[in-house]
Formats: C-alpha cells, structure tokens, sequence
C-alpha cells in the first residue's frame, strides 16, 4: 500500500484536507513500524517486480514539495526509521509564490474586508461574483470559518466559500501563464502581494537538498509548473516531466527515477502522459487512486492512498482494512 501526504503542520485553515498535524504523523509512522512494513517505494517496485514483498508492505509518499516534509516530516521519519519519497513541483523551488490553491485561500478565506465585486476574464470568458455582505466580514470570521473544508459545499456554505470553491475549479485546469494572469488580477482586487507566507512556502534548492541527505529520504519529479498535464499538448507535457527530472537531479547531482501526476487521478493524465514518463527515463510513477499495487499493477500507474489528518486508531483501522479486504 502507497500512502500519499502532502505536509505534516498544523495550520489555522486547511480547506484542501492537504496538513496531518505532526503529533497523529507521529502516530501513524510508530504504527507503520510496529504493525507494518515499511519499505521504500524503490524496494517496492523491485519486490513487484521480482513478485517478492514482505507482507503488510507500506510506502510512504508525500506530492509537492512544501517546507514542512523537511523541517517536521524529516524528523519523525528518522526516528521511526521510516523511509519515504518526495515529490517535488521544481518551479516552485525558486520563486516566492505560494502553491496556487494555497494563494486562492490566501486572498479569499481571511477576515479582512474585500471589494464587494469580483470581475474576472478567465480564458475568454467573463465571470462576475458578489461577495455581498461577507465583503465586510464580522469579527471572529476566521475562528466561525477555521473547520470548513471543500468536502462540505453544501447549503450553508457562505459567500467567500463559494467564491474560493468557483476559482479552485477554474483555475486548476488552466496553464501556469493563464493562471498567473488571473491571479495577477485577484490579487490586484484583493490588494495583497504575490509573497508566499512562510508557513506555506514550498521547499527550497538547498533544502531539497538536505531534505534528501542521509537515507530516509528520495525526491521524485512532480512537474515543473503542476499542471493537468492531460490538458496539455504533449510536447509541452513531455517538458514538464523532462524539465522536473532534469532540475531535481542537477541539484542533488543522483538520478531521480519516480515521479508523480499532479493530482493524479485517470482524468489528470493520459496514455500519452504515462508514455511520455517512461520515455523520460523513469522507473515508476504514482497517481492518486486508492488500492493495493500487486503483480498485476503497472510501475507507472501506483495507485496511492490518501491519508488525512487521522489519529492512530483511525489510520490503523484503515490500513487493516484494507489489507483484509
Ligand atoms: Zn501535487
């Protein structure tokens, strides 16, 4: 069983389920040590591929590359000796912006007061929404609003959560040019900067570097600009995957030979994608569909499963299950 992360903190708003809080990541890594097997996702794909793996087997994989996985996952991976892999969105590594679902939140889900109106051209076509009275937010928004999450769209759901919802689904199928230009409007609405907040921001090249330092670590490619690659032209899909590789491995001068499709399930990638993976010289890839990878699952098709801010119980009770399913 794969298990995908993306960070280990703990944040005033998570609206993406993305963040385990370091304490249940603790508990769930003594978990996998005691009543599991965890191996590295290479070990996997060699035990697949000689039909030989320890029983129980678990990997675990975190997708994007935020600060986080070195300053708090790191450490609790070394003293429960288990190993994972990292994969890393490279344009991200340089620039000061922040993950583009993480800026939406940002610019929206705050309890500053808003422009009543938003107008914005995306992609040829004119959106307009009206924010209302939840442009001026009353006091204690932030703390009314902390538990919602977008698994929860339901009647209640209060302007600037509609909004934030809106934009996530048209933005996310966009290039990273079109996006930019969106947001360069938002944030001009909004009148905030382009900065990434330090709880926020995504790893950088010399912490890729000592994210991977010593051997419980391994970086693989998440594209350059995470995009939906199956909305690509595959030439411009086979550069992201090619230019993510290339930028990991001159940084941490191994080759990098795993990587991930960003968001990962069958609508975000095509056959051309997983062609243009193994022609990039990967060993494997990973999506984001819940099973057990077995004989029969291709190395560039693993599916994973999405773990979520569980405590120890409720990530045990979920890894038996499945395993005795
Ligand atoms: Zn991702």
């Amino acid at each position: 069983m794969i298990l995908l992360y993306h960070r280990v903190t703990e944040l005033p708003l998570d609206p993406q389920l993305l963040s385990v809080t370091p304490d249940h990541f603790g508990e769930h890594l003594e978990i996998l040590r005691k009543s599991f097997n965890p191996i590295s996702l290479r070990q996997l794909v060699d035990g697949l591929r000689r039909g030989r793996l320890p029983a129980r087997a678990v990997v675990v994989t975190f997708d994007d590359g935020y600060v986080d996985n070195l300053v708090n996952a790191k450490p609790l991976l070394r003293r429960h000796d288990v190993p994972a892999t990292v994969f890393i969105a490279t344009g991200y590594l340089d620039g000061d912006r922040e993950f583009w679902w993480d800026e939406v939140e940002r610019l929206l889900l705050h309890g500053r007061t808003l422009p009543e109106v938003l107008c914005l051209n995306i992609d040829g076509h004119n959106f307009r929404w009206d924010l209302g009275q939840a442009s001026h937010p009353i006091d204690g928004w932030l703390e009314q609003n902390r538990a919602w999450n977008v698994t929860n769209l339901g009647e209640e759901v209060g302007p600037r959560q509609r909004l934030y919802a809106s934009l996530c689904e048209l933005l996310r199928p966009l290039t990273d040019e079109a996006r930019q230009s969106a947001f360069d409007a938002i944030r001009g609405w909004a009148g905030e900067p382009a900065a990434a907040r330090s709880s926020h921001r995504a790893l950088r090249p010399d912490e890729v570097a000592q994210l991977t330092e010593g051997s419980e670590v391994e970086a693989g490619a998440h594209t350059v600009t995470h995009p939906v690659l199956s909305a690509l032209p595959v030439e411009a899909q086979r550069q992201e995957i090619v230019r993510s590789k290339a930028r990991l491995e001159e940084i941490l001068n191994v080759e990098v030979t795993s990587f991930s499709y960003p968001y990962g399930t069958y609508a975000d990638y095509s056959a051309a994608t997983v062609d243009a993976v193994k022609a990039a010289g990967f060993a494997c890839a990973c999506s984001n569909f819940s099973d057990l990878a077995d004989r029969r699952t291709s190395h560039f098709e693993l599916p994973r499963v999405l773990i979520r801010d569980w405590d120890g119980d409720t990530v045990t009770r979920h890894l038996r299950q499945a395993f005795d399913a």
